[in-house]
């Protein structure tokens, strides 16, 4: 890897500037070293320097990579599941973040709260019954908080969390990456280190985009399908994985690290577009249309609160897939109320974060109440939910961010009529 550096560095520069090229730390030149770094105006450093530079930090734990611990790991390697939060405190914690999503957060916190009872129960000795895994699948539309979800979880628990996404995995010997690379980038995620990684928690989006894409997956070879299920199924169980750390493809040279998948937890997150129909055929009603439709208490509007193991089943992802992720659980569409809110209400809101950035400036920022309801009203128009309100900000505020900071205002009110016309301005320059 140092001389592939070497050879893409910006050899042109030392060469340019007309200097015998040598390591600025220790003065030794080119054919002194083994490999010398070029940087960026005529600096450069020789191997050894760096690797003396490397051992330096080592010794005051300041590296993020194998060996040493930097501040930011530690929290990730000092778990100590004596310490871990109740259900409700779980879930009071997201509520910090998420907005609504009550029935997934209340699943989600008693889920990862029995996954550390098992790690503790694994650290007291094998004379406990044994706790299974509790991995979790959320089936919910796209934009409505299954990684805002996930991610605040490893926020509160202080262990290493990666999102992979199934789209890109691909039964072993296709172009793609092996289901392996899921453990390599946990791996990463804890700074290469290996016990962190073993009971860290892996959120594998799209995990609907695997499922089978026939009845007989025989006709055709189904190479990101069935296939990736398969090589999922030990992972999400829990087996000693040879793992690539690195990741990319496995190949007999490669050095692997041995990572138990005992005590890592899968959180599953997929939209599943067009399960209702399936839940609907189970409830024996119609999700469209005319027929018998049984009319005792079913809230047709919201199919997705019935979701059931054999509603993931019948979508095409494998008995034995399903039957791993236990704790099924589903994330409502954001009414309008709710877009409302995760504007202003999450501990980490867009708007607190204008505010932020303004008072930074000196700048007290104010947004009207009715500026706020048109930027929800934008996000419903254009069916953008959550992930909108962002980008209609952004368009409502990239004017006022350029010219407040150089300009002598100490108060701004975003009014309708501003956010409208900032907006407006905005849309018509990307149709043009
Ligand atoms: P997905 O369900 O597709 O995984 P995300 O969790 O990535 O959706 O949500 C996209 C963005 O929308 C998040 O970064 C967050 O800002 C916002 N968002 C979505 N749902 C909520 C929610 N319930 N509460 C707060 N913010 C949310």
């Amino acid at each position: 890897m140092a001389k592939n550096s070497n050879k893409g560095g910006q050899s042109g520069q030392g060469k340019a500037a007309g200097h015998k090229e040598c390591c600025s730390f220790c003065g030794r030149g080119r054919n002194e070293v083994e490999v010398l770094f070029q940087g960026a105006n005529g600096a450069n450093i020789c191997n050894e320097c760096i690797e003396l530079g490397y051992t330096s930090l080592e010794n005051n734990n300041l590296t993020t990579r194998k060996g040493g611990k930097s501040s930011k790991e530690s929290s990730k390697t000092d778990f100590n599941p004596d310490t871990i939060l109740k259900p409700q405190q779980i879930k009071e914690f997201l509520d910090n973040y998420v907005v609504g999503q009550d029935n997934a957060k209340r699943s989600i916190a008693v889920a990862v709260y029995n996954h550390y009872k098992r790690l503790k129960c694994a650290s007291k000795g094998s004379e406990q019954v044994e706790i299974d895994k509790s991995n979790i699948i959320l089936v919910g539309p796209t934009g409505t908080g299954k990684t805002l979800i996930a991610r605040t979880i490893a926020r509160l628990l202080g262990v290493p969390f990666t999102i992979v996404d199934a789209t890109v995995l691909t039964q072993a010997g296709y172009v793609g990456e092996d289901v392996e690379s899921i453990l390599s980038r946990l791996y990463q995620a804890s700074g290469y280190n290996l016990e962190a990684t073993e009971r860290g928690i892996v959120f594998i989006d799209e995990i609907d985009k695997i499922a089978r894409k026939g009845d007989n997956p025989s006709i055709t070879r189904d190479v990101s399908g069935e296939g990736v299920q398969q090589a999922m199924l030990k992972i999400l169980e829990g087996t000693i994985v040879n793992v690539p750390p690195e990741g990319g493809r496995k190949h007999p040279e490669q050095k692997f690290v041995q990572v138990d998948t005992k005590n890592i937890l899968f959180i599953c997150g997929g939209a599943f577009d067009g399960i209702e129909k399936r839940i609907a055929q189970r409830l024996n009603t119609r999700a469209i249309g005319y027929g018998r439709v049984n009319t005792e208490s079913i809230d047709r509007e919201n199919l997705l609160k019935y979701v059931q193991p054999q509603d993931i089943k019948s979508f095409g992802l494998i008995p034995e897939l399903v039957g791993r992720l236990p704790v099924i659980t589903h994330l409502e569409p954001l009414s309008r109320q709710v877009l409302r809110n995760i504007l202003t209400e999450p501990k980490n809101a867009i708007i607190r974060q204008y505010h932020q950035l303004f008072a930074m400036d000196g700048i007290e920022l104010t947004f009207d109440n009715e500026a706020l309801e048109y930027i929800v009203d934008k996000a419903i128009e254009f069916k953008l939910g959550a992930r909108g309100l962002r980008s209609i900000c952004e368009a409502v505020m990239k004017d006022l961010m350029f010219e407040a900071p150089s300009s002598d205002i100490k108060t701004f009110t975003v009014t309708k009529q501003y956010a409208k016309q900032k907006f407006e301005e905005c849309a018509s320059t990307l149709t043009k």
